[in-house]
């Protein structure tokens, strides 16, 4: 089997070193990729209706005989045409074709065929221009036919042509990753039958069981192969703490924690007291709920326990701002803070690194920079990422190489649908941070056209004239130059014209980072009134005094980055405002945007913003280090939850997979990891 599913596709008739190219173009090198090349949709020739009911427009199945002869004209340029009539017994429709000689002999008469192609309706009834067809008595193995995703010079036809012969290859035996009693227990055809019925099923049942089979298939391996990269930082015990320190902690801390934020701390606690792991916890809560006294608790935990927490933010800003914080609760409590980014001058990281390495520093902040080789650490007992989907599954467990089985504790705040997050965060234990801290007024959002953006100024000078800052966001794409010309230009006009009156800066992120820090600690302290920014703000960085966000080009935006970026403001005691302006007209725009208006709740943002623009955002390959998926999408639960008892019943079977029954499993896990640039082991 696996030779079939590795030989090249130039062993089928019809392709040679030509078509092959254009079979590459698709990615599809070898039999195996062929037969995984799955149909986009279906044409579906088993329910044809009468010509009357055909709608101008509609791609549909019509069965009928010729009425007339066929009749060929000549075209200009040695072309020609062959026209006809087709009856199906109430009325006429007329069909096409252009070039091709072969018509007149293929459709004969006194038989029924189905027509299958686009229907056009004018004053003399309907058309069909160039169908495909077939004698009706055929249609019963081929009433569903796939159509492919195309490249040009590679006709549909051509690719069912090639996966139909592939097919006829298959041995009666095929290697099946998902052994014969799981497949039985869970009611999953064979990996043969699935492959032939997602090309040519026999129906609509045989289609929906090939499909469920493959979908499931494609969940179980992500699940186990994410499994497995976790797994490999997580063998053995975690260095548990001996004693619990959180009311001490609490009393450092200037405020009372919320309900939520308590139950986390004793989450994390409990886990690092007790449990027979390390911690693998994630604690997922809204913008300003409070996540980062948390992480303090932990660290706090486990640094009178006598070992190292390092905590590791995505930007220089945030890493800095949580230094600040934590350096500010921690003063006076003799714990030894440490800040590594990547802009520190070569000596200072040095430096920083050398008093990792012997244990002189308690609690390291951090950028990137904390999982270079040459960080080492003297005993990391706790890492903590902040902003988790910043990170790849491959950073985090770089960072948890710091140390021998260390904690992990991983925060974020883009609320992941419960969908992804099941796969996404498989094995984590989740605290839910649902409650923000008291005194928090709703942010109201509104929606306006740029001619409204005068209005909008002078709202945003109100508010700032009675003593608070404001924000105004940028779409700005980092890498383009011209993009940062235009920011720090309407910075400039805002300082000329609307703001002349205030004190306005500008940051983004090609700012050095001496400039950016600079600049956010003035706006922190009330020195800027108005900061214009790019993106660099969404994550996490907090001014209490800002109250208000205008967000330009708000359609740029996907709706979980507006969220974020509005969590920006609303984070003190003063009602909060976000006025996303936007001129565009499209519809699903407009819903989206909408969207913002209606709610804060960012887990029915996420939800919204999953159902129109799909799982990308949350699961870009980049942000995870996942790999794509061919088939499975992640709006099927039940398909989720099936893949998922499956995994824990193959797990309970051989944890590390290493049974011989599991060996065609292991190896198409390691196939659909490699694209992503993961080794698994
Ligand atoms: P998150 O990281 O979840 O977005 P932060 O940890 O940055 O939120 O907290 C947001 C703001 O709320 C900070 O200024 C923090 O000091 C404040 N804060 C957090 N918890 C409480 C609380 N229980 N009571 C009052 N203020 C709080
Ligand atoms: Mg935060």
């Amino acid at each position: 089997m696996a030779s079939l599913f590795e030989r090249s596709i130039t062993e089928l008739k019809g392709i040679g070193a030509v078509k092959s190219k254009l079979f590459q173009k698709l990615g599809i090198d070898s039999i195996g990729a062929l037969l995984y090349y799955f149909p986009r949709s279906y044409e579906d020739w088993s329910s044809p209706m009468s010509i009357s009911q055909a709608e101008s427009g509609q791609v549909c199945c019509i069965k009928g005989r010729l009425s007339a002869p066929l009749r060929e004209s000549r075209l200009p340029g040695n072309r020609y045409m062959v026209r006809g009539e087709v009856s199906d017994g109430d009325d006429f429709m007329r069909i096409v074709f252009f070039n091709n000689k072969y018509i007149s002999s293929m459709l004969k008469y006194d038989t029924d065929y189905l027509f299958y192609g686009k229907a056009t309706r004018d004053f003399s009834g309907l058309q069909m221009i160039s169908p495909e067809f077939l004698p009706f008595e055929k249609l019963s193995d081929d009433s569903l036919r796939p159509v492919y995703g195309l490249t040009s010079g590679l006709s549909n036809k051509a690719v069912r042509d090639a996966v139909y012969q592939a097919i006829q290859l298959l041995p009666e035996q095929v290697s099946d990753p998902i052994p014969e009693d799981i497949r039985r227990r869970y009611g999953l055809c064979s990996l043969r039958e699935a492959i032939i019925n997602i090309h040519r099923p026999k129906n609509q049942k045989a289609l929906h069981s090939a499909r469920s089979r493959l979908v499931i298939e494609e969940l179980l391996m992500l699940n186990l192969g994410i499994y497995s990269l976790k797994q490999s930082n997580h063998q053995s015990r975690g260095q548990n703490i001996s004693c619990d320190y959180t009311d001490e902690f609490l009393r450092l801390l200037p405020f009372a924690p919320t309900g939520a934020q308590r139950r986390a701390m004793d989450d994390c606690t409990r886990d690092m007291l007790h449990s027979k792991t390390p911690m693998n916890r994630l604690v997922q809560g809204d913008v300003g709920s409070g996540k980062t006294a948390i992480a303090a608790c932990a660290c706090y935990n486990m640094v009178r326990n006598g070992r190292q927490a390092a905590f590791m933010a995505p930007t220089e800003i945030l890493a800095e701002q949580h230094y600040a914080t934590l350096s500010k609760l921690f003063d006076g409590t003799g714990l030894r803070l440490g800040l590594l980014t990547g802009s520190l001058t070569a000596s200072n990281k040095n430096k920083i690194r050398q008093e990792l390495e012997n244990g002189d520093i308690d609690i390291v902040v951090g950028t990137h920079a904390l999982i270079t080789d040459k960080t080492t650490f003297k005993s990391l007992g706790l890492a903590v990422t902040d902003e988790q989907h910043r990170f790849g599954v491959a950073q985090r467990a770089k960072l948890l190489s710091k140390g021998e089985s260390p904690h992990l504790l991983v925060m974020s705040a883009t609320p992941i649908p419960r969908t992804l997050a099941l796969i996404i965060y498989g094995d984590l234990d989740i605290s839910i941070v649902d409650e923000v801290p008291p005194g928090r007024q709703p942010i109201d959002t509104l929606l306006i056209n740029s001619h409204k953006r005068s209005r909008a100024y002078n709202f945003i000078r109100k508010e700032i004239d009675s003593g608070h800052s404001a924000y105004i966001v940028c779409p700005l794409v980092e890498e383009d130059d011209s993009d940062l010309m235009a920011a720090e230009e309407y910075a400039a006009e805002l300082m000329l014209k609307e703001f002349s009156d205030y004190a306005v800066g500008v940051i983004h992120g090609k700012m050095k980072y001496s400039e950016k820090e600079k600049t956010m600690r003035d706006f922190a302290n009330g020195k800027l009134n108005l900061l214009v920014a790019t993106t660099v703000i969404e994550v996490g960085v907090d001014v209490s005094n800002a109250t208000i966000m205008m967000i330009e080009n708000a359609e740029r935006f996907g709706l979980s980055q507006l969220h974020q970026l509005r969590g920006r403001v609303g984070r003190g005691d003063s009602k909060s405002y976000c006025i996303l302006v936007s001129d565009s007209t499209s519809d699903n725009t407009l819903t989206r945007l909408s969207v913002m208006c209606a709610t804060t709740d960012g887990f029915k943002i996420a939800d919204e913003d999953l159902r129109l623009r799909g799982p990308g955002d949350f699961f870009g390959e980049r942000q995870h280090g996942l790999p794509k998926l061919r088939i499975a999408d992640f709006s099927d639960m039940d398909s989720l939850r099936v893949s998922q008892s499956i995994a824990s019943d193959i797990l309970s079977q051989s944890p590390d997979l290493s049974d011989d029954k599991f060996r065609w499993l292991r190896a198409s896990i390691r196939r659909l990891f490699k694209d992503s640039g993961n080794t698994m082991n």
